[in-house]
């Protein structure tokens, strides 16, 4: 059996909402469905505004730009999460400062961040990492506007809280291995009309939305496709009920090896988390890796630590030592909606004849 990582899954209107855009003619950055598909995301995220963009690293870009961050500007990052939060901060010029995660539960550690203030740091992003949200209180009360990176994390939720509401501006990733999917595809979200308002302009050129090219910011384009929105607006629709059933298949792996040689992520009390990718740890992860993709199953060994590579090696580090052993410990499993149980069975049961050989090696 062939198990892919991830893929996207349709509960819905993807095809009937993604014809109707390809019927009309209506492909490009304008429609009814960018529109739809923006105000049921705000919704959902108790938020007063949000704009569709082609991808979420151009949203981190879009939101670090409308907030005049640039030359000279430090941005605190977390060391250990998907290289976008670091490069979109030196895509406007300014530099990443990266800090080490906190133990349990894997998302930027406060205390850390804390550290890493200079008279240069204009914003933190943090990242809801594997759908855990950050301890927000913790981050607030430093008084550094918070760009939320949450793109693993729709539907999660911090103190009741939806995941996306934490940020001057928050971000969701729609790639096709999100649990809200377009294929590719991004948002950001905010409650600030100013900023909400420059966002829209730079998103579209920087021109004024009532007088054609007239320009008042030198823009680029952003744009989502009303076709990416039309699969956006399906997916929403089903939006609980595509988070509920990745935090299903998450369940079922962690009951599954609950007593066995692995380490899992150690939820906050205050978090209500959701499953991106399921991730276990173990000193031994190269072995299980090798053995699981022998079997067709598509499991996969997580980030490097950002500062070790080289696009970021000159950058100033705090701290990353849970981020080193972290990644070196840390693989997924396949996770996504539709999984169906065989398919889980077999991850499981290939994972635990995994485990037994190891057993067997370190024995002898
Ligand atoms: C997926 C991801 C992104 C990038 O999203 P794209 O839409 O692929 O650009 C950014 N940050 C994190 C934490 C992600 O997991």
């Amino acid at each position: 059996m062939n198990i892919p990582l991830s893929k996207i899954c349709y509960l819905g209107n993807e095809e009937e909402y993604g014809i109707d855009a390809i019927k009309t003619r209506r492909i490009s950055g304008q429609g009814v469905y960018v529109q739809k598909f923006e105000a049921l995301i705000a919704e959902k995220t108790q938020r007063k505004y949000c704009l569709v963009v082609s991808n979420a690293t151009l949203a981190l870009e879009l939101a670090l730009r409308a907030l005049d961050i640039g030359f000279g500007d430090e941005v605190i990052v977390p060391a250990f999460t998907f290289a976008s939060p670091a490069a979109s901060v030196m895509a406007v010029g300014a530099k990443p400062v990266f800090v080490d995660i906190c133990e349990d539960h894997w998302t930027i550690d406060p205390a850390e961040v804390k550290k890493a203030i200079s008279s240069k740091t204009k914003a933190i992003i943090p990242v809801d990492l594997m759908g855990h949200p950050c301890d927000y209180d913790q981050l607030l009360a430093l008084g550094i506007p918070l760009i939320e990176d949450a793109a693993q994390a729709h539907g999660a939720a911090y103190k009741g809280k939806p995941t996306g509401s934490f940020g001057v501006a928050s971000v969701f990733s729609f790639h096709a291995n999100k649990a809200i999917s377009t294929g590719e595809g991004g948002c950001i979200l905010t409650d600030d009309e100013q900023l909400a308002k420059k966002m829209r302009l730079l998103v579209n050129h920087g021109m004024d939305p009532r007088n054609r090219y007239w320009h008042e910011l030198p823009g680029r384009n952003y744009r989502m496709t009303n076709l990416s929105a039309a699969i956006g607006t399906a997916q929403v629709e089903n939006w609980d009920q595509l988070v509920n059933r990745r935090k299903q298949v998450g369940a079922t792996y962690t009951q599954a090896f609950a007593h066995k040689s692995l380490t899992i992520r150690k939820d906050a009390a205050w978090a209500t988390p959701v499953c991106w990718l399921y991730t276990l740890t173990s000193p031994n992860s190269d072995f299980l890796i090798e053995y699981l993709r022998s079997e067709g199953i598509d499991a996969r060994s997580v980030w490097y630590p950002l500062p070790d590579c080289p696009a970021y090696r000159h950058e100033k580090v705090i701290s990353y030592k849970v981020t080193s052993r972290l990644a070196k410990e840390a693989f997924w499993l396949p996770t996504y909606g539709d999984m169906t149980r065989e398919e889980q069975d077999y991850v499981i049961s290939t994972l635990l004849v995994a485990l037994e050989n190891l057993k067997v090696l370190n024995d002898m």
